[in-house]
């Protein structure tokens, strides 16, 4: 591997910001852990520390899930009206809109991501409160007023109570926000556990709901690790709901976890997302578009466009053009406005990445490009090159399996019917995409694939408006959109007998 095949940033100034002090949330009290403990989060692009957080533990766990509960007990906030909770949540989405730079550069500094990306990511979190208000304004139930000249039937939406929020590190703030204002929306109270390896920015979202007027002991914060505030959260009987989004090894142990108590386990998990190129597509569009979707948050990405079916006639010239891209795209330091791909999370999680890819070579795959971890100049942190490889069949693991990292699979087809295969072939069903000229392969493509979300001639676009989320082990129920806001209701069926009419049984 060559250095000068890349487009690198090396360090600018290095970050002197003071440690940021992250402690719990609980009924509307900032508090410390009960035993004192902490733990601390390093930069992992520039090493020095960034956070030191209170380790939550049983008792905190214990003390926020009460917290809501008897909020949601009292019905003080399940019962304020729908104008109200929007009025609020647009409150939440102005105060964030006006604290992104400091939300972005400790996401920046907390996860490794670039803050050109950060920026827009926090922006698009206020644009999902806004639209959780929207949400909250026009909530209604059904009726039934053909039942019968004596019988009308009303079916009421019903906030489903306390909701367990566990969130990962790859998209902090956007991922609760993907579920808090929704569960708000809804009527719903939370306890809220982000990653330990990103909590300081969710600590300022509880700032943001304090100034924005959310009344104590809705919205709970524990600090720590699955084990054991995680673990608390999802087997707790006082908790109704557990929204989870994470890894699927993770995801199947809180369903195990909560089926003694039979919460609603609502997940969003992994993915090994395919993007399937026709003969006939357009090339300069997916190229990019393929670039994009795999250097994406380092590919540290749910929606990470990690493999790509090519289409045997095209297959050479595809791989030469996403090898030349590739070379150009700016990554190193996440704190430079130019950077499009910053570090990898931590040094574990790139030797991971190494293993897949030394594993795959043995097994005879070819790189392309890349391959190996890279120096940025003036940086300790962890960076894995950009990285493509090829001759591979689908069922190895590099093909197959969740990476998580900048490191693109390519493999080869020559009929739908093969692609349709190799596409539904994982374990995964998340997201899809299709390249093609021709309308009809790319409504046979979406109609016979297995994914949450399917792309035509484009990757990654998202809307609050629609619903996102997984089949097969990529998870299951829906985020954002109205279906977004259901996840968090409970449907309650109420018959009303018009007039004396009922004929008697006995
Ligand atoms: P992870 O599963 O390791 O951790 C996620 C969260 O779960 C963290 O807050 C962690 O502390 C907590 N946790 C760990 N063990 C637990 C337990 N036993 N009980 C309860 N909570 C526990 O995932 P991660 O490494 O933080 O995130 C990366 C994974 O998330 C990837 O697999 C990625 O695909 C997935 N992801 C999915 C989506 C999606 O929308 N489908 C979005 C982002 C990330």
């Amino acid at each position: 591997m060559k250095r000068d095949d890349f487009t690198l940033i090396s360090a600018q100034d290095l970050p002197k910001d003071d440690v940021h002090i992250v402690r719990h949330f609980i009924d509307g009290a900032w508090v410390d852990s009960a035993d004192g403990a902490t733990f601390e989060r390093h930069s992992p692009a520039h090493g020095h520390l960034v956070s030191r957080i209170a380790k939550g533990g049983i008792a905190e766990t214990e003390s926020a899930i009460q917290a809501a509960r008897q909020t949601f007990d009292s019905r003080s906030w399940s019962e304020t009206s729908g104008k109200e909770r929007a009025t609020l949540l647009l409150r939440v989405a102005d105060l964030i809109d006006q604290n992104r730079s400091r939300i972005a550069r400790l996401e920046v500094l907390e996860s490794g991501k670039p803050i050109s990306q950060a920026e827009a990511e926090i922006e698009g979190a206020a644009d999902l409160w806004r639209y959780a208000a929207s949400l909250a304004r026009t909530l209604h139930g059904d009726s039934h007023n053909s039942l019968g000249s004596d019988m009308l039937g009303i079916v009421l939406k019903e906030p489903i109570g306390v909701v367990s929020i566990i969130t990962p590190w790859n998209f902090p703030f956007l991922i609760v926000s993907q579920k808090l204002p929704f569960a708000l929306a809804a009527g719903c109270t939370s306890v809220v556990k982000p990653s330990e390896l990103t909590p300081s920015t969710t600590t300022i979202l509880g700032e943001l709901l304090i100034e924005a007027g959310l009344p104590s002991g809705v919205v709970n914060i524990v600090q720590g690790f699955g084990d054991p505030v995680g673990s608390v959260m999802t087997t707790h009987e006082d908790v109704d709901m557990v929204s989870f989004t994470g890894s699927t090894i993770v995801g199947k142990a809180i369903e195990r976890a909560a089926a003694d108590t039979l919460k609603k386990v609502s997940s969003e998990l992994g993915g090994k997302n395919p993007q399937v190129l026709f003969a006939d597509a357009d090339i300069d569009s997916a190229i990019d578009a393929i670039v994009f979707g795999i250097y994406f948050n380092a590919g540290e990405c749910c929606n990470s466009g990690s493999r790509i079916i090519v289409h045997e006639d095209i297959a050479q010239d595809v791989i030469a053009r996403v090898v030349e891209l590739s070379k150009k795209v700016p990554f190193g330091d996440p704190l430079h406005p130019d950077t499009k791909v910053g570090a990898i999370i931590h040094q574990g999680h790139q030797d991971k990445i190494s293993s897949y890819v030394e594993d795959a070579k043995a097994d005879g795959a070819k790189v392309e490009l890349g391959g190996a971890p890279i120096k940025i100049d003036g940086l300790e942190g962890a960076f894995y090159a950009p990285t493509v490889v090829s001759n591979l069949t689908a069922d190895m693991p590099i093909a197959s399996e969740e990476v998580f990292g900048p490191v693109l699979s390519v493999l080869t087809f020559s009929t739908m019917d093969e692609a349709i295969a190799m596409a539904n072939g994982a374990s995964y069903g998340l997201s899809a995409g299709v390249w093609s000229e021709n309308i009809h392969t790319c409504l046979e493509f979406s109609r016979r694939v297995q994914a949450g979300t399917v792309w035509t001639n484009t990757w990654m676009d998202g809307f609050p408006e629609l619903p996102f989320g997984g089949v097969k082990e990529s998870g299951q129920g829906r985020e954002l959109g109205r279906y977004g806001l259901d996840e968090f209701l409970e449907v309650k069926t109420v018959q009303m007998r018009i007039g004396r009419t009922r004929t008697p049984w006995i």
